[in-house]
């Protein structure tokens, strides 16, 4: 291995849930946390971050629960940073399902400006009917929608519905055409719960990220939902992501499952046009193989 090579190995990579900050976030680092998020991005190999900015991050609203005008201004600084870096980075539209009207518009406005998901944010419960507008929003407009799941529902939280599994299966049976990606398998508790839940609902897509490393977490979700149903994806640490992407070499998968967990899933789910130098990396290796 080279200096240069990316630790997380050479081939596409795509992070299917990541955050930026900006100005109104209510953090006078903002600006350098992104800039770290994007220079390790790069010394691990992502090749593009699919990112979304949750309003203003509890400063000025409820990060779970954010008033409107604070997801516009989220929505507008997310869209500016993907203008910015548009080598790396695409975005989803993050909505409050309980303001619907504000929801619909800002989903049309974050798509003509480039977003290509829907993060909605879990200030109601999976399977609650607020969400069935966004989602024929998303089944209209081929867009993956990402659901905060708290695995480990144990009491109620503030300003926010703690979904599960058999919370998301239900909405997702409702709406075949969607694609969910189901937030953090690896972060708030309990995949041993999630896997059988979300086994039959083959429109669910459980992402890796989350600090949660697990000895034998990968192994489960793969015995349970095979390759073709598990995105790699770091969240806010990106060191576990790393350590998910070290597992991911070393327990026995092939060389086409490693690249659908890595970014052939993403791909499909979001649309190849979307990662242009995923493909043309993957041509450029098939070409010389
Ligand atoms: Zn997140």
């Amino acid at each position: 291995m080279t200096d240069d090579t990316p630790l997380g190995g050479g081939s596409p990579l795509i992070d299917a849930h990541a955050h930026f900050y900006h100005a109104e976030a209510g953090r006078a680092d903002w600006a350098r946390v992104n800039q770290v998020r994007l220079r390790a991005g790069d010394r691990i190999g992502i090749t593009y971050h699919v990112a979304s900015v949750l309003g203003s991050y509890g400063h000025t609203s409820p990060t779970y629960f954010p008033s409107p005008a604070d997801l516009t201004r989220g929505n507008d600084a997310m869209a500016a940073l993907a203008d910015a870096e548009a080598h790396r980075v695409r975005w989803y539209v993050t909505v409050n399902p309980n303001h619907t009207a504000h929801a619909l518009t800002e989903i049309d406005r974050g798509v003509s400006r480039g977003a290509i998901g829907i993060k909605l944010l879990a200030s109601r419960r999976a399977h609650d009917p607020l969400l069935d507008p966004i989602c024929e929003r998303a089944a209209d407009g081929s867009l993956p929608v990402l659901h905060h799941i708290w695995q480990h529902r144990t009491r109620e939280w503030p300003n926010q519905e703690v979904s599960d599994g058999r919370d998301l299966s239900r909405l997702a049976e409702r709406h075949p055409q969607v694609s969910f990606i189901l937030a953090h398998l690896g972060g708030g508790g309990d995949w041993a719960h999630t896997l059988p839940a979300v086994q039959a609902q083959s429109n669910i897509f459980p992402d890796l990220s989350g600090s949660g490393v697990d000895r034998g977490m990968i192994d489960a979700a793969l015995d349970a939902l095979g390759s073709e149903r598990v995105l790699w994806a770091c969240d806010v640490t990106m060191e576990t992501g790393l350590a998910k992407l070290r597992a991911l070499d070393v327990i026995g998968l092939g060389s086409d499952a490693r690249a659908n967990v890595r970014w052939r899933n993403a791909s499909r789910l979001f649309g190849a046009h979307a990662f242009p130098r995923c493909q043309s990396a993957a041509s450029a290796a098939a070409v010389g193989s």
